[in-house]
């Protein structure tokens, strides 16, 4: 007997939710629905600096007007820290983590990652230099290929170490780094079905690393594309991108099955939110979803 799917979604509460982000949970939500399966909501405020006061609570009265259902309480990262802290002890005590003292300047000529972040040079690994102090605990990163195969995107391979190096699990200022939560979180909840944006698809490898290091699973992947303005920019707060919370649900859940290749009916739109959902859970396909990173959604913009 197949396991039970269990998908997830888990938006950062930084701004309210935009057609990226809704397009994001309308491919999670399907899978998990059409299979029969759970679905679960996780607010990903563990980078408490970036958390807008607020925005979470815009998210869930958002999705709840849009008809998304989900299952048992929402789980909030920031009380989860003691988990984290624990999966850290352990990775700890199998001599897979390491101090270091770098800061970020010191770190401002290190080559670029394929996410933009900085790669790291490996300065702490051996031990901290004389008179300095732990700042961030890092992964000790061996060589060797990840790979995977996303139901969207195709194969997917990396060298992690090659790629990115050492990556932070816990950061300078103490908090936990999205890449350990994301993995715990996922692993204590018995996600199988991980449906996402395809901006998060560069940080896969590191997180099956961590699977595998913790003992994990690693579930299923598909990566989304994500929707783009007219100039080609990811629709985010930072490009401004037109919050959904107070447009027309059921024209917006067309438009996002649009996005994914699903083509609704024209009439769907105007039958209201419950014949739509129906629809789409019957006739959800992954299959159908375009193969490409990025898709532009200019009236979203
Ligand atoms: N919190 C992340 C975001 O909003 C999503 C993380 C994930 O789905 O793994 O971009």
């Amino acid at each position: 007997m197949r396991a039970q799917s269990v998908g997830r979604f888990a938006p950062s509460p930084s701004g309210p939710l935009h057609f990226g982000s809704i397009v994001a949970a309308v491919g999670s939500y399907l899978t998990a629905r059409q299979a029969g399966g759970r679905w679960l909501l996780r607010i990903e405020d563990v980078d408490t600096p970036r958390t807008v006061p607020g925005a979470a609570e815009g998210i869930l009265r958002t999705l709840a007007r849009f008809g998304f259902e989900w299952d048992g309480p929402v789980v909030w990262q920031s009380a989860r820290t003691d988990a984290y802290a624990a999966a850290l002890a352990r990775l700890d005590a199998a001599g897979w983590i390491f101090g270091c003292a770098c800061t970020r300047k010191e770190m401002a000529d290190s080559a670029l990652a394929r996410d933009g972040t900085r790669r790291y040079p490996g300065t702490c690994r051996a031990g901290l230099p004389p008179g300095r102090a732990a700042r961030a605990w890092r992964l000790r990163v061996v060589p060797g290929l990840i790979a995977f195969d996303d139901a969207v995107q195709g194969r997917v391979e990396e060298d992690v170490a090659a790629d990115v190096g050492d990556f932070v699990l816990r950061r300078a200022d103490g908090l936990f780094a999205y890449q350990l939560a994301v993995v715990v979180d996922d692993a204590e909840a018995g996600v199988t079905e991980v449906v996402r944006g395809a901006d998060l698809l560069d940080s896969t490898p590191r997180q099956i690393l961590l699977q595998r290091l913790l003992g994990y699973p690693t579930p299923r992947y598909a990566h989304l594309p994500v929707a783009s303005n007219a100039a080609g920019e990811k629709l985010s707060k930072q490009t401004l991108a037109r919050a959904v919370d107070g447009a027309d649900p059921a024209r917006v859940l067309a438009d996002a099955l649009d996005f994914l290749g699903q083509a609704p009916p024209a009439e769907l739109a105007e039958a209201g939110l419950a014949t739509l959902w129906q629809w789409a859970i019957d006739h959800w396909s992954m299959e159908r979803v375009p193969r490409s990173r990025v898709v532009p959604a200019p009236a979203y913009g």
